[in-house]
């Protein structure tokens, strides 16, 4: 909340506060009227009244002075000085008879110094101030008794020395008020609109010669009042404090909104976006979402580290920002990361063609590789385009589809883009429709095992049973377990359906323990890819061997080559801990993934699988295949492999790899997965006989 900026915009208030208070205070912000100096020409008259004489009045720029004698002190007797501080308005004369003054405003004033000197034949003698006021409703021009009559009574010093008179101890005449007849209200002193001030004597009670000397009339106030400079700063601090808060939010927004590694939008900010940018839409407009993901991130960050998979997802989020530039309407695309290495762009108002550009324009710049940190990375994107009514789709439909697409680009080879069309459709409902089947399949209990026998090369004697999954659920015809486990996992209906294949395996075992005791077969069993990144696996293995009293030296797990493109260091951890239970190892359909053999010896593994693509075209007359495969077998022995030929159809095919020294096979030319009952009667069936034994399922 408290960050620089608001810290330091604080700080600059409150020294702003302190210096508008320190300077009222020391009254750098004080004002002053010094009537002498600032009206050198100012009329200047004596007041004479009753019994009152003048004897001498003499006015200069320096001082004014009047020399007055009283000669009956029982009638009403006075004298003093007029100053004309108003202004004769001629030219409002015709027009507005009661402006026919234009008086000075003092209420910036409060007090008023005045330096007057007066002498009378009695000691202490007061005099009267009054400042002459004209006001609107009571003043009458030519009328000088009827200007409001605000005045203080004071005693003069009799040297220069100036007094100083607040603006509260002023007050209306009681006797103008009773003329005017008014109340409270109308009484109260103004001091907006001066026209005359009179220095005048009270009333006299002593005959003799009196002399007043008029020398300065200063004005004094504060150009700000205490009130009203509380007032300012309040409001000063009102006004800050609203803009901080309002700044705090747009930045809490934009932050909410933003992705912290690439600085681009994050799923809040571009889905608000969306939804805000719909509003304005106009029907009929169509907008498309792109969503993509870099293929093989994974490996990137496991081979390379973390921190240069950042580096890359900043250098793509440049790439495609720049691209995106180039669009003529680029104030109506937003770009955003979603998550991990997920990007989505929403582009409005553009047709297909518009968006195939697009779409093709960033997979072909993306087709070079990115230099980070002097390190060239050659990256694919996969992504998957959905066309979006604003009015009826919502961000996260549009998003949907889209995903959709990407996974059909990613399932058709990777690095394209596909549109979300009536195919994608198919698939994805495809997909659903077996979610669902394996949902009630789970809940009729209809998956069972098929059992696939291993047979020894040399002998064919069955040396291993690969155990497969099998869901008789309707709806599932043609469809195999290597298609309908991941979407049962992907759907979340089969929770880890490696670990209850394996339970049910054990659990099998258990219950037949003798003839897989006295046949001394290994039992295999596949396992996923995910369960490398699963740090629990091992434990839950560990546990259903001893929960079923399995000898571990009787299972081994199957792992596909594939999943080894994005192992880690973590996976092959994970693979030594199960080998360390004496659990065995297979690297199944070996040949279809790109492992080098140098790497492969790095994997903790007892078996290599041969892949039946590699088999199929095995022929006498094929030469290259029979180097190749001859050439895997040899290394395999090297390095103490056992070698399984798997998809064995053809007697050729088996001839040929007995030959070469292939260890066991695997294939419907022996046996294809067969029932537990079957599997049961093979295996007795083959004792001490050694010959082909070929299996009707
Ligand atoms: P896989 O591990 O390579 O298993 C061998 C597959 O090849 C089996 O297909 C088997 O029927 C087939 N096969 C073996 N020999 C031949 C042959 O000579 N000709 C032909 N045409 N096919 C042959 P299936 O049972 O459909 O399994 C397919 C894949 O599904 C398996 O390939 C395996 O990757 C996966 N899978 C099967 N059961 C499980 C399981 O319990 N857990 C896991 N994680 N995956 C399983
Ligand atoms: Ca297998
Ligand atoms: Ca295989």
């Amino acid at each position: 909340m408290f960050s620089d900026f608001n810290v330091k915009a604080i700080l600059i208030m409150l020294l702003f506060t302190c210096a508008a208070i320190g300077a009222h205070e020391y009254g750098l912000l004080d004002t002053s009227f010094d009537i002498r100096a600032e009206n050198p020409d100012m009329l200047k008259t004596p007041i004479i009244e009753g019994s009152a004489v003048k004897s001498e009045f003499i006015a200069t720029e320096q001082s004014t002075r009047l020399n007055c004698s009283i000669t009956d002190k029982s009638s009403f007797s006075m004298c003093g000085i007029s100053l004309l501080i108003g202004l004769h308005d001629e030219a409002s004369d015709t027009i507005d008879p009661l402006s026919f003054f234009k008086g000075k405003d003092f209420s910036k004033y409060d007090k008023v110094e005045l330096a007057v000197e007066y002498s009378s034949p009695i000691p202490d003698q007061r005099m009267r101030f009054t400042l002459r006021n004209y006001d609107q409703k009571y003043s009458i021009p030519n009328d000088f008794v009827s200007l409001k009559f605000n005045s203080v009574l004071f005693t003069p010093k009799s040297n220069v020395q100036s007094q100083t008179i607040p603006f509260t101890s002023f007050r209306v005449e009681d006797w103008w008020i009773k003329e005017r007849n008014i109340g409270f209200e109308d009484a109260q002193v103004d001091i907006s609109n001066i026209v005359f001030i009179e220095i005048i004597t009270d009333k006299i009670d002593a005959n003799g010669d009196h002399s007043i000397v008029v020398r300065d009339v200063i004005f004094r106030g504060q150009m700000i009042s205490d009130l009203t400079l509380f007032q300012v700063i309040l409001v000063c601090w009102l006004i800050f404090i609203i803009a901080l808060v309002l700044r705090q939010t747009a930045h809490l927004k934009h932050i909410s909104n933003t992705d912290a590694l690439t600085k681009l939008m994050n799923r809040r900010g571009i889905s608000d976006w969306t939804n805000r940018a719909s509003a304005t839409f106009v029907s009929k407009q169509k907008g498309v979402l792109f969503y993509f993901d870099i293929d093989g991130f994974k490996k990137v960050n496991d081979t390379h580290g973390h921190a240069l998979g950042d580096d890359l997802l900043c250098a793509l989020g440049k790439i495609v920002g720049e691209i995106l530039k180039e669009y003529e309407d680029s104030n109506n695309i937003a770009f955003s990361r979603l998550a991990g290495d997920e990007f989505v762009i929403v582009a409005n108002r553009i047709d297909k063609q518009q968006a195939d550009t697009i779409a093709a324009s960033i997979l072909k710049k993306l087709s070079s590789p990115i230099n980070i940190n002097n390190r060239l990375l050659k990256v694919g994107v996969s992504m998957g385009l959905s066309s979006f009514d604003p009015i009826i789709d919502t961000f996260d439909e549009a998003l949907s589809r889209a995903d959709s697409a990407m996974y059909c680009a990613k399932r058709d080879g990777k690095n394209r883009y596909r549109f979300f069309d009536d195919h994608v459709r198919d698939v994805i409902y495809r997909r659903k429709q077996i979610a669902e089947s394996i949902r009630k399949a789970a809940e009729n209990n209809e998956f069972s095992m098929a059992y696939m026998p291993i047979f020894k090369a040399k002998n064919l004697y069955i040396q291993k049973v690969e155990v497969l999954l099998r869901c008789h659920a309707p709806g599932l015809d043609g469809v195999g377990p290597d298609e309908f486990i991941p979407i049962a996992e992907e759907f979340g209906v089969i929770q880890n359906i490696d670990l209850l294949v394996i339970e049910t395996t054990f659990r099998h075992m258990y219950r037949h323990q003798k003839v897989f005791r006295n046949s001394n077969i290994k039992v295999c069993i596949n396992i996923s890819a995910k369960e490398l990144n699963n740090v629990h696996f091992v434990s839950s293995l560990k546990a259903l061997l001893t929960d079923y009293r399995i000898d571990p030296q009787q299972i081994e797990l199957e792992i596909t080559e594939t999943s080894l493109v994005e192992i880690d260091s973590q996976s092959i951890s994970i693979l030594n801990d199960i080998r360390n239970t004496g659990i065995s190892l297979a690297l199944d359909d070996f040949g279809t993934g790109y492992t080098a053999f140098s790497q492969i010896i790095e994997y903790p593994i007892d078996c290599l699988k041969i892949d039946k693509s590699f088999i199929d075209d095995l022929h006498p007359d094929n030469t290259v295949k029979r180097t190749m495969i001859s050439s895997i077998l040899a290394i395999a022995k090297s390095y103490n492999l056992e070698t399984v030929a798997e998809g064995i159809e053809k007697d050729e095919q088996f001839k040929l790899l007995k030959e070469m020294g292939c260890d066991c096979i695997q294939g419907y030319l022996l046996s294809k997965p067969i029932s537990w009952a079957h599997f049961k009667t093979l295996l007795e069936d083959q004792d001490g006989k050694g010959n082909l034994i070929k299996v009707v399922p």
